[in-house]
């Protein structure tokens, strides 16, 4: 198979696992990055139009529990000025930082927190209720497997449309590496339970865990999910103080290619590198046929109105 047969397939709706490996091999030229990025582009615009829509990043609405954290989480990280980024928000700061929200252009709020495999429950429904006394904007949810299945259809009810949990790899010794607090089974069993609930789905991949195979296969395992409606392709890149902090980077340009191949696969998906990639990295992110949310990183709302108004 050469690299025009295997664009051709991954244009025609047909791609194997296979034809999206040999694609994402044979990417091995400026021309074809150029071809693959022009292709997944148009697609994009094709089903999405080029609008950006702008969400809001909110958290944390619960601690990460999990024993050890991920190798690579800033949570993990020995410096307090890193590890306060998942510092738990107290009920009067999210209603200040949702308060701020409200007056800004954004679809939706990202709720953000961390895992706890035995389930929050609880500290979910306190934050969502706590939101909706200042704001009836449409949520997502982001705290890992730590849902139960009677909580999902509460949240449906309060106006929750999506449900996020990163998969990250499927490659179960990678997952066990960077992740050896958490399981990759809860994870897969409550991809399975949120789609049986018919809310949407949101998974992230991280290019950097296993192989390229690994990050190919990973993408393609989401397709049995029919209510996915978001994925995300992050980059491993270390953190300081955290267990991670000496191990190589992954290649921000293998997510991007990554990312046009998942494009094909799902061509009405919101595509992207998580947060948009940064400002930065959005408008090779666009190219590259991602799209169309753009969630700044940094609208742990008012605490960063600098940067927020850069937007
Ligand atoms: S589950 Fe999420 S928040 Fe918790 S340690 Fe892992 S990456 Fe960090």
């Amino acid at each position: 198979m050469n690299f025009e047969e295997a664009l051709d397939k991954h244009l025609m709706g047909k791609a194997s696992l296979e034809d999206s490996v040999n694609l994402y091999l044979l990417t091995n030229s400026p021309e074809r990055w150029l071809s693959l990025f022009s292709a997944a582009s148009e697609l994009r615009n094709k089903t999405l139009g080029k609008d950006l829509v702008v969400a809001a990043h909110l958290g944390m609405i619960a601690p990460c529990v999990l024993n050890p954290l991920c190798r690579y989480c800033s949570a993990s990280s020995t410096d307090p000025k890193i590890n306060q980024e998942r510092e738990l928000l107290s009920v009067e700061k999210l209603q200040e930082y949702a308060e701020a929200i409200k007056k800004m252009n954004v679809k939706f709020i990202h709720l953000v927190g961390g895992t706890n495999l035995l389930g929050f429950d609880n500290l979910v429904r306190k934050a969502v209720m706590a939101v909706r006394e200042v704001t009836d904007l449409p949520l997502e949810i982001s705290v890992g497997p730590s849902l139960s299945r009677d909580i999902m259809k509460w949240l449906k009810s309060k106006g929750v449309f999506r449900i996020v949990c990163s998969l990250e790899t499927i490659n179960r010794v990678a997952f066990s590496e960077a992740k050896p607090g958490d399981s990759l089974e809860r994870r897969i069993d409550f991809m399975k339970t949120v789609n049986e609930e018919g809310l949407e789905f949101k998974s992230i991949i991280m290019n950097g865990l296993g192989d390229y195979r690994d990050l190919i296969e990973s993408i393609h395992f989401h397709r049995q999910f029919r209510n996915l409606t978001s994925l995300s392709i992050s980059t491993f890149t270390p953190i300081k103080g955290t267990p991670w902090e000496g191990r190589s980077p992954a290649s921000v340009w293998d997510s991007l290619k990554a990312l046009s191949i998942t494009r094909f696969l799902f061509p009405s998906a919101d595509i992207g590198l998580p947060f948009g990639g940064g400002e930065s990295l959005l408008p090779v992110t666009l190219l590259a046929g991602g799209g169309n949310v753009m969630m700044p990183a940094l609208i742990d709302a008012a605490k960063r109105t600098d940067r927020t108004r850069s937007i």
